[in-house]
């Protein structure tokens, strides 16, 4: 956080992910079935240079960060098995879109069904695969962080999208608050939950960071809904009212909880 928000947007303004040249719908029939995917590591998303469009969020560089990937399923739908990464990473895309015509710089810390470790790193590939993800979000000098997954529970009856905020984080619950009273809005589920704080790596990277969980994947209905784009493209819509409504907010916004030091992380699995 050495350099300030104004010489960081100076900096990064302008910068956008390519907009991946394969279909959408294509990667996502491949992330979401069955079938076990070849591990593919990959260090970096690719990431270019672009001039977006001016808009309300003009000068905002926003980490998108589709969770797991790879090896890594994350929550799988107990009706239909599909694991949450394929579905995580259509909501980014759609959002990216979204976020970009507002004019928002947009960087992706993964484009494709791949996790962002080695196939046998010196360290826990879990951990490897985060370390990198927090690597491309400071290099590209993001200013706010929206990590997206879909959400699992041993009870059937859970449902509805749940935020979450670096526990103590003023600047973090702020967001958080401002995200998930967008999705009760738009989303209009039968939950409606308040944005908590938790422990993720992910929000730990001293910016403004939610985890949104985006609904239930253990929930027959919401996991039917999760599955159609319509409402994924719903989910899209609403993470950008969310983040409108936060740009919106008067007054000087908290500063963000400091970086955690992970270079003490064990080595080993
Ligand atoms: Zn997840």
């Amino acid at each position: 956080m050495g350099e300030g928000i104004a010489g960081r947007v100076r900096l990064m303004k302008g910068i956008v992910l390519a907009a991946s040249a394969l279909c959408t719908s294509a990667l996502f029939l491949c992330a979401g079935g069955n079938a076990v995917s070849a591990f593919t590591a990959q260090e970096s998303a690719p990431i270019q240079e672009t001039t977006a469009p001016a808009g309300l969020l003009t000068g905002l560089v926003i980490a998108l960060d589709p969770g797991h990937g790879g090896y890594d399923g994350g929550a799988v739908g107990r009706v239909s098995g599909t694991p949450e990464k394929g579905l995580n990473l259509d909501v980014a895309n759609r959002t990216r879109r979204l976020l970009m015509e507002q004019g928002a710089a947009v960087v992706l810390t993964r484009t494709d069904d791949y996790a962002l470790c080695d196939e046998n790193p010196p360290i826990r590939k879990k951990l490897q695969d985060m370390q990198r993800r927090a690597a491309l979000i400071e290099e590209n000098g993001c200013g706010l962080v929206l990590s997206i997954h879909m959400n699992e529970y041993a009870g059937r009856s859970e449902s509805g999208p749940q935020v979450f905020y670096r526990e103590g984080c003023p600047a973090g619950r702020l967001l958080a608050g401002a995200m998930q009273e967008a999705m009760i809005d738009c989303l209009q589920p039968r939950t409606k939950r308040e944005a908590l704080g938790g422990d993720y790596y992910i929000l730990t990277l001293g910016v403004p960071s939610v985890l949104i969980e985006c609904g239930f994947l253990s929930n027959r209905e919401e996991e039917a809904l999760l599955l159609t784009g319509e409402y994924r493209e719903k989910i899209a819509a609403s993470i950008v009212q969310g983040v409108l409504a936060w740009a919106a907010l008067e007054g000087e916004k908290p500063q963000p909880l400091e970086k955690t030091d992970r270079s003490d992380e064990p080595r080993a699995e």
